[in-house]
């Protein structure tokens, strides 16, 4: 039996104990907790591959901040699988301390992109006045052919590397002032094949406009950070904030299956917390994120299970349904946990679909994806 001092000191001891493994476990979470909350989980397709991509962002060798390795670095930290650096070919500030072929900054990030497993994409930023603004070509294989003073040039010398064209920031406010509005000269563009993509989402901007454009021309739907700063100096990781990226649904993890991805507009652009892409692929993303872990069924009563096994946050409307059952009007399915839908049965009801609309995807400007789950 111990005494009560003896009693004390043990109690003190183990006070001790406990401090110290908390000490310890909130310096485990600051080392690891943030790194790990950089790389949100988002789930495959049934058939593709789902892969977090940002094709535009700058170093010291155009108006960028960082030297090109830190780029491969932040990206590996976030989990992404490819990227592209796109230097503007026309704005280079920093000139005079740096001179290069606009090739320099792939050429620097190659072997860091190689040993850290990210697929590096050649690219260019053509910045032009508005129209036709500013471009970016990605696939190059020499940057330098797409200097030239005509801008129309700079599209051909892209075209005849065979790249993947888009169109930036279509509603930047520098260029256009009154509204986000579809020039004669993207016309040209498009038409002749110098276009096959354009920015829905560029760092914290969405443009709906851009949005409509890609559903109505068949353009693939980009989103990227354009980055210029160091990343965590735009991105508080800490509170949960991601870079603007493109999740591209392919084959398999190489640049040429990107490619063919981007051609057949296999996309979606995730932005802030939301899925901006074709109803088709948001559809089977949410199925996959979400899976139905069990239905328990009473007379009056259905319980439906849940388990988000993603890192994304789905935000949930009622939508038409039968009134013979009585569910939540909004509901929200955090990342990574597991939750219960309750549902209230009229008499004689035994079946039934839980209508919602998922708000914070996207399959148009200012609406979201319809689901059903069914009893
Ligand atoms: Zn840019």
């Amino acid at each position: 039996m111990l005494k009560l001092a003896d009693c004390f000191f043990t109690q003190k001891r183990n006070m001790k104990k406990i401090y110290l493994s908390m000490a310890l476990a909130i310096c485990v979470q600051l080392l690891f907790g943030q790194a790990q909350d950089k790389n949100i989980t988002i789930p495959d397709l049934d058939n593709y591959k789902t892969l977090k991509c940002d094709f535009h962002m700058h170093t010291v060798f155009s108006d960028g901040l960082v030297w090109p390795t830190v780029r491969i670095d932040e990206a590996y930290a976030e989990g992404l699988d490819a990227i592209s650096i796109t230097e503007h070919l026309e704005y280079r500030p920093h000139k005079e301390d740096i001179k290069a072929s606009h090739n320099r900054s792939f050429d620097i990030a190659k072997t860091a992109a190689e040993n850290k497993g990210i697929i590096l994409i050649k690219g260019s930023e053509i910045t032009r006045s508005m129209a036709p603004g500013h471009n970016n070509a990605i696939f190059l294989q020499d940057c330098d052919k797409l200097d030239t003073p005509e801008y129309m040039d700079a599209f051909k010398a892209a075209k005849d590397q065979n790249a993947f064209i888009f169109w930036n920031h279509p509603g930047w406010d520098a260029q256009q002032p009154e509204e986000t509005r579809w020039w004669d000269i993207h016309t040209q563009l498009y038409e002749g094949g110098f276009m096959q993509g354009i920015e829905v989402a560029n760092g914290p901007e969405y443009y709906p406009e851009a949005h409509q454009w890609c559903l109505d021309k068949k353009l693939t739907m980009i989103g990227t950070s354009d980055i210029h700063q160091p990343i965590q100096t735009d991105i508080n990781f800490a509170k949960g904030e991601h870079r603007t990226i493109t999740l591209v649904f392919a084959k398999e993890r190489s640049s040429e299956s990107i490619r063919e991805a981007l051609l057949s507009h296999r996309t979606a652009v995730f932005y802030k917390d939301m899925l901006i892409g074709e109803e088709v692929y948001l559809k089977e993303l949410f199925k996959n994120a979400v899976a139905i872990e069990k239905v328990d069924k009473t007379d009056k009563n259905v319980r439906i299970t849940l388990k988000n096994n993603s890192g994304l946050t789905f935000r949930l409307k009622k939508g038409n349904h039968d009134p013979a059952l009585t569910y939540f009007r909004e509901y929200t399915i955090e990342p990574n946990s597991l939750h219960t839908l309750d549902i209230r049965l009229s008499e004689s009801t035994q079946s039934g679909n839980v209508n919602f609309e998922i708000t914070n995807l996207l399959v148009k400007p200012g609406k979201g994806l319809d689901y059903q789950i069914s009893f």
